[in-house]
This record gives C-alpha cells, sequence and structure tokens, in this order.
C-alpha cells in the first residue's frame, strides 16, 4: 500500500461493507479477521465459481454501481446454478481508482439485494486501488455424484434452454450503435437472473447443463466437446422476449438469440423420457424452458431455420447493428 492514508480509507470501506452484510448460521466467523471460517454441512460437495467483471469490457463505465454490483454476484451464482448447486457463501475482491465509499454504497445495494434473495452470506474479500474491477467468489452445496456437469450429454438427448435469449445483446447492440437503449433489454444486460431454482430442480434430470454467458452455440459447443457429441438446434425455436421481438427484425434476432452473450439463462440436455420431469423442475422452479434441439453423434453444433435450410451466424454478426 503506498500510503498510511490509502490505507485507513481501505479499511473504512471494509468496515462500511462489514456494517452492511448480515451473517448465515455456517459462517462461523466472518469479515474481519484473516480469514473466514465455515462449515459446510456433512457430506455435502463444495461448488466454487469465481468471475472478474472489468469496466469498459463486461460493462458500459457508465453503468450504475447497484447494477454492477446485482451482476458481479448475478454471474457467480449462475454458473452454480448451471452445476446444480445451492449457493451459501461469498467472497468479493474489489479494484477501486479511488476510495469512493458512493460507489461501494451503491455497489452493495445491488450486490445484497441479490444475495439476500438466495440467503448467499459475504464472507470476506480483498479491497485495493487499481482500475475498477470487480471479482466474486461463490461457493455452493451439491450432493456427490449429483452436480450438472458439462460432459455427460448423451446422443438423443434433447436441448432445452431457460427463460428467453438475446435480450442483453439486444441490449448492448443498440449501446453500440448509440441508440437509445429499450428498458426491458437493458434491465436483463443490467439485472440478470441467475436460474438457482431451476439447475438445483434440474439434479436427476438434466444430462449435462451450462450457462449461457458467451451465446448459446458457443456455450452449447463447450458442453458437447466435453461430452464427444454434436447438437442440431433450431433457430426459430429460440425463445425470444417481446421487447427482443419489437426492436429487431427477425434476421437480427436470430443472430443475437444464437450468438449473443450474456443471458445468464441454462442451456441443458436431458433425454426424452424425462420430458415431463423436465416440465415439472420448470413448474417448480417457476422459470419456462423450451425445448430448442437434438444431441447427435455428429460433432459440432449446427443450426436450422424453421423451413430445414441451414443457418449459420454471420462472423461479423455485430456490424449489422451499426
Ligand atoms: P488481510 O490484510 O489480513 O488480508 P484485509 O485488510 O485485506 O486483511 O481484510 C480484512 C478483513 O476484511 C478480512 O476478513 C477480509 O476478508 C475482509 N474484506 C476485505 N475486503 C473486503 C471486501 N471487498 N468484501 C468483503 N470483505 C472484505
Ligand atoms: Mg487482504
Amino acid at each position: 500500500m503506498s500510503s498510511v492514508d490509502a490505507r485507513v480509507a481501505e479499511f473504512d470501506l471494509i468496515a462500511r461493507i462489514r456494517a452492511r452484510v448480515p451473517g448465515r448460521g455456517d459462517v462461523v466467523l466472518g469479515i474481519g479477521d484473516d480469514a473466514a471460517l465455515l462449515q459446510p454441512p456433512p457430506g455435502m460437495q463444495l461448488a466454487v465459481a469465481m468471475d472478474t467483471l472489468n469496466a469498459g469490457v463486461h460493462f458500459p463505465p457508465e453503468t450504475a454501481p447497484a447494477d454492477i454490483g446485482w451482476k458481479a454476484l448475478a454471474v457467480n451464482l449462475s454458473d452454480l446454478a448451471a452445476m446444480g448447486a445451492a449457493p451459501a457463501w461469498c467472497t468479493l475482491s474489489l479494484s477501486l481508482p479511488d476510495g469512493d465509499a458512493g460507489f461501494v454504497d451503491g455497489f452493495l445495494d445491488g450486490f445484497l439485494q441479490l444475495a439476500a434473495q438466495h440467503e448467499v452470506a459475504l464472507v470476506g474479500g480483498d479491497t485495493t486501488r487499481g482500475p475498477l474491477s470487480v471479482c466474486v467468489t461463490a461457493h455452493g452445496f451439491v450432493e456427490p455424484g449429483t452436480a450438472l456437469r458439462r460432459d455427460g450429454a448423451r446422443v438423443g438427448d434433447d436441448v432445452w434452454v431457460s427463460g428467453t435469449l438475446g435480450d442483453a445483446a439486444g441490449a448492448l447492440a443498440q449501446w453500440q450503435a448509440g441508440q437509445a437503449i429499450d428498458a426491458g433489454l437493458r434491465l436483463r444486460l443490467d439485472r440478470p437472473t441467475p436460474r438457482v431454482a431451476l439447475g438445483c430442480a434440474l439434479r436427476g434430470i438434466a444430462t449435462a447443463c451450462i450457462d449461457v454467458s458467451d451465446g448459446l452455440l458457443a456455450d452449447l459447443s463447450h458442453a458437447c466437446t466435453a461430452s464427444g457429441v454434436g447438437a442440431r438446434i433450431e433457430v426459430d425455436a429460440l425463445p425470444a422476449s417481446e421487447s427482443l421481438q419489437a426492436c429487431f427484425s427477425p434476421e437480427q434476432r436470430r443472430i443475437l438469440q444464437a450468438a449473443g452473450g450474456d443471458d445468464y439463462e441454462l442451456c441443458f440436455t436431458a433425454p426424452a423420457d424425462a420430458r415431463e420431469a423436465v416440465l415439472q423442475a420448470s413448474a417448480a422452479a417457476g422459470v419456462p424452458v423450451r425445448r430448442i434441439g437434438r444431441v447427435d453423434a455428429a460433432l459440432g453444433v449446427t443450426a436450422c431455420a424453421a423451413d430445414g435450410s441451414a443457418w449459420s451466424a454471420p462472423a461479423a454478426g455485430w456490424i449489422h447493428f451499426a
């Protein structure tokens, strides 16, 4: 640390964080010591995920601090959801250009709002000076052998997706084109909903699962590669929000939905005889799901239009929105 004053400011910021963080029964010792002491339930496996958000890379620089706070936790809870793990704890590394208490207060508004929804305890972290960057780790529990991994998809499985796709990418496309950003799309970009209940409900049903952060085709191909299979999806079957339908042409929509990222929906596979179980899990979690394709033996992920013709995202898809 470069100066005594900066150190004091750091302690002050940590004190502000600590004062607002609620406890949890399994947090033996939270913020304030050299390390947190945590008590996992006996026999459970710990699922651990980490994601970093950098200003200008992962969110537009003018994003509200509360939205940054929400999203920093949401993307990590989404990773736990994609494993079928129930979230419990998190840690937070904050790199701030200056000791801006107002930023930290706003950041915590969004972060703690989402943490409260999932009863996740912030148990520690690090606070440093540097370019605006936020790194969160999230810890969750899953019974041994029940985690939703990427490598379990089998030939003949259905491919499913939760919620709607393309909204976050639609907001980014409008922002990059200098257009007014639709409020509904903007909300999905700034405040993604991690599908925690759905992920947990799909344990024992889904054969593979991944959250859609880089784009459906890219993320589904990660799961297919891990599973040693391929998949064919129908691009016109991808669920689209009313906002997306109102703001973009059908072809723009296909590109946003198949190749756009940041939706944090779950894409998963399940055997055809588990369709009823999938729909029950969806109803129990209160999150709609849609069947969008099929796992097959030919490697790679391909897409077709409603009439069966092959469809692929243009390599320079984003240029069309400028
Ligand atoms: P040390 O120098 O021993 O690492 P720190 O001064 O970095 O201690 O942190 C003091 C306490 O505050 C620790 O319990 C740490 O986990 C916690 N802490 C620091 N920064 C944050 C943060 N951004 N969010 C939550 N807890 C934090
Ligand atoms: Mg430290």
